[in-house]
């Protein structure tokens, strides 16, 4: 069922650095754009504590201040910022319908996609309980390392990223202790192998995590068991990495864009141009490399640029 049909020239669905900065350049340019938030408004920087690496805070903001500076210089230009959930899409005619919250349905002339990437979590209780408190719980050592300079940390995980963060964490905390559940690394060699050659890291394989301990406010350590022995020990740690996957949250959009086979939007290089015509992607939605806020903002820009571009050239009038 459809309430009545509204036409927007440019529509941006997500919140989160990609979205708003398509938002501000959209608005600018009098596109009139209409941005969705979703379900996370703000994004996965509302689930960290303190941004120190985005150019321009020389004090660091926390990620939820700065996604509503974000979301006000946005709204300052004129962007119409709404509550809901894009739930369907059909990118199969001219015009681009999309649905929100499953009833109302829009019209488009230009979408940018800025959906971001979910961090996968273990779901253990404790897990949530310390990440909620922003008390020692992160999926991202370039985001949140630099605050464990000099401790220990725990890292779960066994890919490419585990072993990259790994690495990465193994230069700012005193010891790294990695949990792999198998007795193998999924990672490729050679970034197993950097992981295994530095010394401050230890590898635990068949570990898995039991419980995430704390004072109630930080971490304060890791309950694992070797799931061979079945032996229980805990490892002090004040930091507790996960790095066990993103999920792209396309799944909406699969029918009608070319993703890669873990679900990521495949852009044309150097653009954020799509397989469709008029549909544009920015942010982790299309990013498995390097999902920082400062280049999702980057290519929130160049969204905004590409479909600015590509409605004047759909209105400019044709040449006899
Ligand atoms: P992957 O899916 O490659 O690896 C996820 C890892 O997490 C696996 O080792 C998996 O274990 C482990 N895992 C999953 N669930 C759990 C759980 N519940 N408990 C414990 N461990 C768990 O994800 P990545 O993010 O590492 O990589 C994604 C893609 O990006 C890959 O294609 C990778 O090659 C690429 N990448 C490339 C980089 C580079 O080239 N520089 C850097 C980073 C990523 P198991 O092995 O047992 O399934």
């Amino acid at each position: 069922m459809s309430d009545t049909i509204e036409k927007v020239k440019c529509l941006i669905i997500g919140s989160g650095p990609a979205g708003y900065t398509a938002a501000i350049y959209a608005a600018r340019a009098n596109m009139a754009p209409v941005l969705y938030q979703g379900t996370q408004p703000g994004g996965q920087l509302t689930t960290t504590n303190e941004v120190e690496n985005f150019p321009g805070y020389p004090e660091g903001i926390t990620g939820p201040e700065m996604m509503m500076e974000l979301q006000k210089q946005a709204g300052r230009f004129g962007t119409d910022i709404r509550d809901g959930w894009v739930t369907r899409v059909d990118f199969s005619g001219d015009v681009h319908r999309v649905w929100v919250n499953d009833h109302k349905e829009i019209h488009c002339d230009s979408v940018i996609i800025s959906t971001g990437a979910s961090a996968k979590y273990l779901g253990l209780v404790s897990e949530q309980k310390y990440l909620k408190l922003g008390g020692g719980v992160s999926a991202c050592a370039v985001c949140d390392g630099f605050f464990y300079r000099n401790q220990e940390v725990v890292i779960v995980g066994a890919g490419d990223s585990a072993c990259e963060e790994a690495h990465y964490l193994s230069k700012l905390c005193s010891k790294v202790t990695m949990l792999v559940r198998r007795d193998v690394f999924r990672a490729s060699k050679i970034m197993a192998n950097r992981v295994k050659n530095t010394k401050n890291i230890e590898i635990l394989f068949n570990t898995e995590t039991e419980e995430v301990l704390g004072d109630g406010q930080v971490v304060t350590g890791v309950k694992v068991k070797d799931n061979v022995t079945g032996e229980v020990k805990t490892i002090p740690a004040t930091g507790f990495f996960v790095a066990i996957g993103h999920k792209p949250n396309t799944d909406i959009f699969k029918e009608y864009l070319d993703l890669d086979k873990t679900g990521y939007i495949i852009n044309k290089p150097g653009t954020s141009k799509t397989n469709v015509e008029g549909v544009f992607v920015s942010g982790d939605a299309a990013d498995h490399v390097y999902r920082q806020a400062i280049t999702a903002a980057g290519t929130g820009c160049m969204a905004a640029l590409d479909a600015e571009r590509y409605l004047a050239a759909k209105e400019a009038p044709v040449e006899a």
